[in-house]
């Protein structure tokens, strides 16, 4: 029932009605549903799901099962809205935030254009550790919001020059959430991964390619990617993937023992690319090399601390073919104009062969600021 938004999904999100107060609901086929209302509990009456999230996954446990007695029936009598008639906004207060590298195909696409002189796309580390960054989490909007297209210092003909960047592109991402923290100094192995992340949000890196590409070495990306970053206003909880979850492409060499997986920690999650109403491209998630248990430990295991609501995503999405990949950069026809619209949606299994989905992330590019 209910289409992508069944009783096997029940994500998490944050809507206002009318210019009421935010309040977290979830969503029931074409409907949101109060979830103060609904489970008489009021960790959820306020503007986002940090307080729901932090109470750690035995909680969420017992709540998604709550969620789903209460509604199998149908919908309730009192907190209910349509979907159309109600605004989403940012679903939890984003933390901090890193964005990871972990698509081979991606990783080895930008290393061809980015270091054509290198024998090998992929630099040496790139089979041992999930290479990130730490990227800027103020800079995380909800979908819907424009995007305003970025200056910043790039080439042209050889010579630095600060204005628009010309070459504006998107990243096609999975997005994952940190609901329940650790402490300073308290790595957490891959294995212990699932305690933490609370949910799935799709992530639309917006890129400006020339910025990043003079800026990049050798620190990485800085205002190339820091000027707005787009999430889908659902928050998937990490239960409603269970028959989504695949084994990772095979890793070779060895991982490392924090890094060593005891579960199929790959997600089949069907991305979709719309540029101006044309899907332009279906990126495949389920071969990314690098899970996201694997990220988190790799982010931990120098003993740096988590909180709730921090954001991990996992890098571009690319397929081994030219209409999987997951940037515009690896397509090679242009890059965004003004007006340009980019919708990113994705689809996984569900129970009995049904689906789930994750909503979209959308955004608008607007022109620069004169
Ligand atoms: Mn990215």
């Amino acid at each position: 029932m209910s289409g992508l938004f069944g009783l096997a999904n029940l994500p998490y999100g944050v809507c206002s009605v009318d210019g009421s107060a935010p309040r977290a609901v979830t969503r029931l086929g074409d409907h949101v549903v109060d979830l103060a209302t609904l489970l008489d509990d009021d960790v959820f009456a306020g503007p986002s799901l940090n307080p729901f999230m932090a109470q750690g996954r035995a909680r969420w446990d017992v709540v998604r099962t709550a969620i789903g007695e209460a509604l199998a029936g149908g919908l309730p009598a009192d907190g209910v809205h349509a979907i159309g008639d109600v605004r989403m906004h940012l679903p939890f207060e984003v933390a901090d935030y890193v964005d990871f590298y972990a698509s081979e195909h991606h990783a080895s696409n930008l290393g061809r254009l980015f270091r054509p002189d290198s024998p090998d796309p992929l630099t040496p580390n790139w089979r041992h550790l999930p290479i990130g960054y730490t990227g800027r989490a103020s800079s995380i909007v909800v979908s819907g919001t424009d995007v305003v297209r970025p200056c910043g210092q790039r080439l042209v003909d050889g010579v630095p020059e600060l204005g628009p960047s010309l070459r504006l592109d998107l990243e096609a991402e999975v997005g994952f959430v940190v609901g329940a923290g650790s402490p300073m100094g308290t790595p957490i192995p891959a294995v212990e991964a699932a305690k933490h992340i609370f949910g799935v949000v799709l992530f639309n890196d917006w890129s400006a390619r020339d910025v990043q590409a003079w800026e990049y070495v050798p620190l990485g990306p800085h205002l190339g990617k820091s000027f707005a970053s787009t999430i889908s206003p659902w928050v998937v909880p990490l239960a409603a993937l269970d028959h989504a979850r695949v084994e990772v492409p095979r890793q070779q060499p060895a991982p490392l023992p924090y890094l060593a997986l005891d579960e199929p920690w790959g997600l089949d999650i069907d991305l979709e690319v719309e540029l101006n109403g044309e899907v332009i491209s279906r990126p495949p998630y389920r071969s990314m090399y690098w899970s996201p248990a694997q990220m988190l430990a790799h982010l931990t295991v120098g003993g740096a601390p988590t909180r709730t609501g921090d954001l991990f995503a996992s890098g571009t999405v690319s397929g081994p073919e030219l209409d999987q990949v997951g940037s515009l950069i690896e397509r090679g026809k242009g890059f965004l104009e003004d007006g340009d619209e980019v919708v990113l949606r994705a689809t996984a299994p569900g129970v009995d062969g049904s689906r789930i989905g994750f909503g979209e992330a959308r955004g608008r590019i607007r022109e620069a600021r004169s």
